[in-house]
């Protein structure tokens, strides 16, 4: 019997994690479709991983549906990963645009995604979805300046956990990866391309790569269909907490 070949998506593939995933997925045999805002760079990946590049805006609920509409009737696996922090503001000096943008991002547009996938998730091929959210060691801890991402990353891990309970008994499996410290264009966009302050953020340390939480995800999708991972933490050695790390 020729095995069917799972289709994957993956939001926020035009750098970092997602691009990462995208490529470690289609090594795993995946059709991969790939959307993120910046399409050349989206088209690149997809060409070299025989994929699917589509413009896709996740705070925009009219994207959000022109995407899913070109997308096959059934989809295996979506990792919804589009995302980041705008920022380091303390509470008392919050810029609203940076959080309205980032609550708009990492958890609607999180939540958005899994709607309108939903219907697609429950005819996967393979006979079970996966839902893989992103959140972050975020969604577990605070810290000064970080309230903004921290409470967005806190509300991906209440919707996933949500979503566990809302989609009991219905044959798709969820998983949130929490990472630490991953060198990506993460803290560029943070400090709106500020990049020595960025490369401070790594400076004296071994942070994590985007491949490493590529690899997690390749691993969860991969378990046989009765195995949930719920969630996995993932920080670089040299970290202890979100504002804690050991620098040489
Ligand atoms: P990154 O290199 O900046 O990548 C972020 C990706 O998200 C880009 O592809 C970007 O693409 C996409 N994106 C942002 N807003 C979007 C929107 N409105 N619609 C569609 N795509 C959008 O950062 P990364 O580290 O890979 O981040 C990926 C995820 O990991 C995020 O959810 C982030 O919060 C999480 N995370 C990162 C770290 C870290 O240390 N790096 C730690 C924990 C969690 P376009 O700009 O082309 O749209």
């Amino acid at each position: 019997m020729i095995p069917v070949q799972r289709c994957a998506v993956v939001t926020g593939a035009s750098s970092g994690i997602g691009a990462e995933t995208a490529r470690q997925l289609a090594r795993q045999g995946c059709k991969v479709y790939v959307g993120a805002r910046r399409l050349e760079r989206l088209q690149a990946l997809a060409e070299e991983i025989q994929g699917v590049a589509l413009t896709l805006d996740v705070t925009d609920t009219e994207s959000v549906r022109h995407f899913v509409d070109q997308l096959p009737e059934a989809v295996d696996i979506l990792v919804n990963n589009a995302g980041g922090a705008l920022g380091l503001e303390p509470v008392a000096e919050m810029e609203e645009s940076h959080w309205q943008r980032m609550w708009d991002s990492n958890v609607l547009g999180l939540a958005r995604m899994s709607k309108a996938l939903y219907p697609r998730l429950l005819k996967a091929s393979s006979g079970v979805g996966h839902l893989v959210n992103i959140g972050s060691i975020a969604a577990h801890e605070t810290y000064a300046g970080g309230a903004g991402y921290t409470a967005c990353k806190h509300a991906v891990k209440a919707i996933t956990e949500t979503l566990r309970v809302e989609w009991l008994g219905k044959p798709i499996r969820i998983t949130e990866i929490d990472p630490g410290l991953v060198e990506t264009e993460f803290s560029l966009v943070r400090f709106a391309g500020d990049a020595e302050r960025a490369a401070s953020v790594y400076a004296g340390m071994e942070p994590l790569v985007a491949a490493d939480i590529a690899d997690a995800i390749s691993w969860v999708v991969s378990r046989p269909a009765h195995v949930n991972i719920d969630e996995i933490i993932i920080k670089p050695r040299a970290q202890a907490r979100a504002g804690l790390v050991h620098r040489n």
